[in-house]
């Protein structure tokens, strides 16, 4: 087993990391401040193809495979978290019903212009009543005149309140069977009478993403905006979630990262007791740690995107690396802050942004409890 980068992969990495550098970096603060969504870094980085990561170049995309993207978002998300969610979730649950379920119009009509990177893609499943139970879902879509007509609430819907945002993929009751509710899977456009939205929502972190609630009030859309099968939308939309939980393990890794290299470099530097903090056992032994898990995180995280590639099952082992990496990025930014001091408890320190970013890498895209159903159902039990 070999998950050295490929040439294309690495060039895709290095791509990344300069950018990230150059144009990421150096705004992250102000757009922690600020609380907005940078459209305009997305829009460049829509021009150098990572808006369409994962899809084929045919639909627009530049055809990369799933470690390369691993490979791209853990540059991306050393320098802002935001940006990298923003960025994960238009490249994932964003784009990917469409280019799993949808057909040829469909693909051409809405995931061209995700892949080219000329809108910004988001997907609707969690509601005010409905988060970790997906059955719960109580937004309904009715057959009417040649088409559906949708109604409810859908809540923390990413990406899709921003002047870049084209609209959504979301998941409504269809009817109900022998085995409960069925659901399908619309794509409800920004203008379409009926579809409002809340103004974005204040979290702990990930302060630039744009995250609202979304409002449909019998909102009318003709049948060829149904994705694929009227009643096997859940399955699609939990389909779609197993490469989202790669790409949260990719962003935890990330910021297990970058908090690592922060704290390595200031335990030089902060001097106690006449010497580096760094002499001290006790501040070597968390570096020491943090770098083993990341080295453990890493790998299950890149094990399970090769699987991916190779046509295997990952189910499992996507859950595994995101309950793996999602913890070791909430305990890694806990430490560095440890190690920093009162200094790292500032909110104007990089090192407490990412420590405010990374609670909700356990809780998004499926939480953690979750993920331990996900891989104890896989284990048989
Ligand atoms: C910043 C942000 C962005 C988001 N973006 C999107 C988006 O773009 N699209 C989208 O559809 N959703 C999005 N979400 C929603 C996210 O996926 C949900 O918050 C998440 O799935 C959890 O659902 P919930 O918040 O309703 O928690 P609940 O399901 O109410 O869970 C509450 C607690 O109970 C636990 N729990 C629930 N059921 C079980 C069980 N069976 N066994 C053990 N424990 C259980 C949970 O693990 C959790 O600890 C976003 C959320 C956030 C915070």
């Amino acid at each position: 087993m070999d998950f050295s980068l490929t040439a294309e992969e690495a060039d895709l990495a290095e791509l990344c990391r300069n950018f990230a550098d150059r144009e990421i970096a150096p705004r992250a603060p102000a757009a922690w401040e600020r609380a907005e969504c940078p459209t305009d870094l997305l829009r460049e980085m829509g021009e150098l193809g990572l808006l369409g990561m994962l899809v084929p170049e045919g639909w627009g995309g530049i055809g990369m495979s799933t470690i390369g993207f691993v490979a791209a978002l853990e540059q991306i998300g050393r320098a802002d978290q935001s940006v990298a969610a923003a960025l994960q979730a238009h490249v994932t649950i964003g784009s990917m019903p469409l280019l799993l379920f949808g057909t040829d119009e469909q693909r051409e009509r809405w995931l061209r212009p995700l892949a080219e990177g000329r809108v910004l893609g988001a997907f609707g499943l969690t509601e005010p009543g409905a988060g970790s139970d997906t059955r719960g879902i109580a937004t309904r879509a009715e057959r009417r005149d040649g088409g559906w007509v949708v109604n409810g609430t859908k809540a923390f819907i990413s990406n899709a309140g921003t002047d870049m945002s084209f609209g959504v993929t979301v998941l409504a009751r269809t009817g109900t069977g022998d085995r409960g509710p069925r659901f399908g899977s619309f794509v409800i456009e920004k203008d379409t009478p009926g579809f409002t939205m809340g103004p974005k929502v204040r979290g702990i972190g990930w302060k630039g993403l744009d995250t609202r609630e979304l409002y449909f009030d019998d909102v009318w859309v003709p049948d060829d905006h149904l994705l694929g099968d009227p009643d096997l939308g859940l399955g699609q939309f939990l389909r779609t979630l197993e490469v989202g939980r790669i790409s949260i393990a990719a962003l935890s890794l990330s910021l297990t990262q970058a908090v690592l290299d922060l704290s390595l470099a200031y335990a030089a530097e902060r001097r106690q007791f006449g010497r580096p903090i760094s002499d001290f056992q006790a501040i070597q032994f968390k570096l020491a740690d943090m770098a083993t898990e990341l080295e453990a995180a890493r790998w299950l995280t890149y094990r399970a995107a090769w699987l991916r590639d190779t046509g295997q099952p990952f189910l499992k082992e996507a859950a595994m690396a995101k309950l793996k990496a999602s913890r070791l990025a909430a305990a890694a930014a806990s430490e560095a802050v440890q190690i920093h001091g009162g200094v790292g408890y500032m909110l104007d320190s990089p090192v407490a942004r990412f420590y405010c970013d990374s609670k909700v890498l356990e809780i998004g895209e499926g939480t953690n409890e979750i993920q331990h159903v996900v891989i104890a159902r896989a284990l048989g039990c």
